[in-house]
């Protein structure tokens, strides 16, 4: 056994240990014992190391509230996944990507988890239905891009992971393979140079990282993403917006700034989902809108991530920009600058033919 699966041995697991480590006035036995039986709990050490009190952005990510019990508009599949899945744990919705599950579990279970309908239950992402999701990917030359997702992939041991990218690779129209996961952040350990080393042999391979707080970045995490970056993976992360964790422009643009520090590209911010158990979690799309204006122009571009809305019912990722373009006419644009300046671009004008030639 690895040492990374003896550290996950050590996570939080259970309300006693909740309440042993934040005192029975703050853990509502009964009702996150409810949320429990709804959606996994496990803290691992070192998203546990990142709780520093009662409420603050770490423990809202991941000790269950009994507002998980509360369902106001959400519904358990807002995205609609299972509509778009042709054969068990492949979701295929845009023309050349597909979504491969290839893993029920994670290292932490995070409380606004989108997928929390499956995520951490083995019989819904089943282990040994592999066979029809090989197929179809054999069968479907027009997918080019697959993303390996769950759960979190890295938590498969080294050979169940080489045994996806071998067999990925040899379909020769499949040009990428991207791997998902939130295991920096939350089980660094999990990095191994041996894993490292088990990924290069199928590049071009890109891992998705997913943080949320810069405080996540601990000396830890960062050294995992060098390995990562060392062993030629390309890094992009994803962000969630969520309401009291993340919701404020200072913490995001500093996020941003450390992720690219990192060698890891802010790809996305999305908007949270309205999934049933995650609607707490919930903020105004105004917000999101303000952090980007607030991101773009006042620091480099490459730290800009896009701010989407992965539409409810299945539509997918639509982007969502503040409002640059204050006017076009037939003469010129009208413009602000980042810090809210106008400007003008004058439109191309058709030639004038002179009337002497
Ligand atoms: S790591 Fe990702 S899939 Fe797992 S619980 Fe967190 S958000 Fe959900």
């Amino acid at each position: 056994m690895g040492n990374w699966q003896q550290v996950i041995k050590n996570s939080v697991t259970t309300v006693d240990q909740l309440v042993e480590l934040f005192g029975e006035e703050n853990v509502d036995r009964e009702a996150v014992q409810q949320a429990i039986d709804k959606f996994n709990l496990r803290i691992t050490p070192a998203a546990l190391e990142t709780i520093k009190e009662i409420g603050d952005a770490f423990w809202q990510q991941y000790v269950p509230t009994p507002e998980e019990n509360e369902v106001i508009d959400g519904v358990p599949d807002s995205l609609n996944e299972d509509a778009d899945s042709p054969v068990p744990n492949i979701t295929h919705r845009y023309p050349d990507r597909a979504l491969f599950l290839v893993s029920p579990v994670c290292a932490t279970y995070c409380r606004f988890c989108t997928r929390r309908r499956k995520v951490g239950d083995p019989d819904k992402i089943p282990l040994n239905q592999f066979d029809s999701a090989f197929q179809y990917l054999e069968a479907h030359t027009e997918i080019r891009d697959v993303i390996l997702s769950g759960g979190d992939p890295l938590m498969l041991a080294d050979r169940r992971i080489e045994y996806f990218l071998k067999k990925l690779r040899a379909m020769r129209h499949i040009e990428i393979i991207r791997i998902h996961t939130r295991i920096p952040a939350h089980l660094p350990e999990r990095v191994t140079p041996e894993l490292c080393a088990t990924i290069a042999k199928y590049h071009p391979v890109y891992v998705n990282v997913h943080f949320n707080h810069p405080a996540e970045l601990t000396p830890e995490a960062e050294e995992c993403l060098a390995r990562l970056s060392d062993a030629g993976c390309p890094l992009g992360s994803q962000t969630v917006l969520l309401k009291g964790v993340n919701d404020e422009p200072e913490i995001m643009k500093e996020l941003m700034r450390k992720l690219l520090a990192n060698r890891v590209r802010p790809y996305y911010i999305y908007q949270a989902d309205v999934v049933a158990g995650g609607e707490h979690f919930r903020t105004s799309v105004l917000k999101g809108l303000e952090i980007i204006k607030a991101i773009r122009g006042w620091t480099s571009g490459m730290a800009v991530p896009h701010f989407v809305i992965d539409a409810p019912g299945g539509g997918g990722k639509i982007p969502l920009m503040p409002e640059y373009v204050q006017e076009i006419t037939e003469d010129e644009v009208v413009m602000r600058n980042y810090a809210g300046e106008e400007y003008r671009y004058p439109l191309p004008k058709e030639p004038v033919l002179s009337s002497v030639l």
